[in-house]
């Protein structure tokens, strides 16, 4: 989608370092970390968030979620734990809106969240 900015980076029009990538996601750092790892596991499908999926989305969700895993043992926080947040529109504090999960670790995650 046009002016997306997670679309430019599947595109390869904003260039990321990726720390894990195939035919369905990409995994990279978050540009403003919140906690010592914060990584990015986004569609590269244009979906604006958890709302906006369909059934048709299923098998997309469930790969991004099976693999959030395997990228967090690759960032380095499987064994300590992490914490994997969908903020969904205003009041979820989502600013980008294109399907993204945010993994959070490296520190104790508070809750409840601010
Ligand atoms: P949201 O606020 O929508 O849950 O998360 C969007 C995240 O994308 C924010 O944490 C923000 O720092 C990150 N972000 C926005 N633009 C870029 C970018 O160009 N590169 C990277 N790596 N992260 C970005
Ligand atoms: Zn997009």
């Amino acid at each position: 989608m046009q002016d997306c900015i997670f679309c430019k980076i599947v595109n390869k029009e904003i260039p990321v370092k990726a720390i894990y990538e195939d035919e369905q996601i990409i995994a990279f750092s978050d540009i403003n970390p919140v906690a010592p790892v914060h990584i990015l596991v986004i569609t590269k499908k244009h979906i604006a968030n958890l709302l906006d999926t369909s059934p048709d989305d299923a098998a997309l969700l469930g790969h991004m979620m099976m693999k959030i895993p395997e990228i967090a043992e690759i960032a380095g926080v499987s064994r300590d734990g992490f914490r994997v947040v969908f903020n969904t529109k205003d009041n979820g504090g989502q600013t980008v809106y294109h399907l993204h999960g945010h993994i959070l670790g490296g520190r104790f995650m508070k809750w409840p969240p601010g």
